[in-house]
């Protein structure tokens, strides 16, 4: 591992308007640095985080709407180092083609640090609850309820990726990165409610099948 910065290549993946690119542009650094790969019809966005370990550069890599056409081609998957599948909690099915994002990431990069993001938890007609939310236990993924434009959550699968990415759970980020303000509001109380029927669920057995076949 580089001792002065870490880079590593982080792709983003999910159906269309999930909120992908959303959520990378919260990231005022990242979307005055980014690259646009013409080969590939993807732009990378450099985020910058400073730990207790050193900084550590995420190339972000977001695609320029190829949702629709098939999934990502291999270009875009290539030597990628961690993962972020994005569905939106207002949209079952954005939940239900999870499986089919997270198959095309493993089979193109292996066994690598991947995040799953609920996104838009600031609409209070939420489809997809805590309750129905099981893929990433199954999976062993790291979960997240997030709202990108309410910035609630976004450092979290960040946070998470790094302390997998250098081996350490006490890795902690020592400066903020700076944000774009907030275009919505989390309910902080409907927040805390949801994370208690995530608890909930937690206690509750998976079922046996293996749906996603
Ligand atoms: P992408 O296709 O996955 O890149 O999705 P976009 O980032 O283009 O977002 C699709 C739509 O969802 C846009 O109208 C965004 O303004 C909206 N959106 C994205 N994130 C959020 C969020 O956290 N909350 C709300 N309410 N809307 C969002
Ligand atoms: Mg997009």
């Amino acid at each position: 591992m580089d001792q002065e910065i870490r880079t590593v290549k982080l792709v983003l993946v999910g159906d269309g308007s999930t909120g992908k690119t959303t959520f990378v542009k919260r990231h005022s650094t990242g979307e005055f640095e980014k690259k646009y790969i013409t080969t590939i019809n993807a732009e990378v966005h450099p985020l910058s985080f400073f730990t207790n370990f050193g900084a550590i550069r995420f190339d972000v890599w977001d695609t320029v709407g190829q949702e629709m056409v098939g999934g990502f081609c291999d270009g875009y998957y290539i030597s990628a180092h961690c993962g972020i599948i994005m569905f939106d909690v207002t949209s079952r099915i954005s939940y239900k083609n999870v499986p089919n994002w997270h198959r095309d990431l493993v089979r193109a990069c292996g066994n690598i640090p991947i995040v799953l993001c609920g996104n838009k938890v600031d609409i209070r007609e939420r489809k997809v609850m805590p309750k129905d939310i099981d893929f990433h236990r199954k999976k062993s993924l790291e979960y997240y309820d997030i709202s990108a434009k309410s910035n609630y959550n976004i450092e979290m699968p960040f946070l998470w990726l790094a302390r997998k990415l250098f081996n350490n759970p006490n890795l902690v980020f020592t400066a903020m990165p700076a944000l774009a303000p907030a275009e919505a509001m989390v309910d902080s109380e409907l927040m805390a409610k949801y994370a208690l029927e995530f608890n909930i669920a937690l206690a509750i057995p998976l079922p046996d099948e293996d749906d996603d076949l």
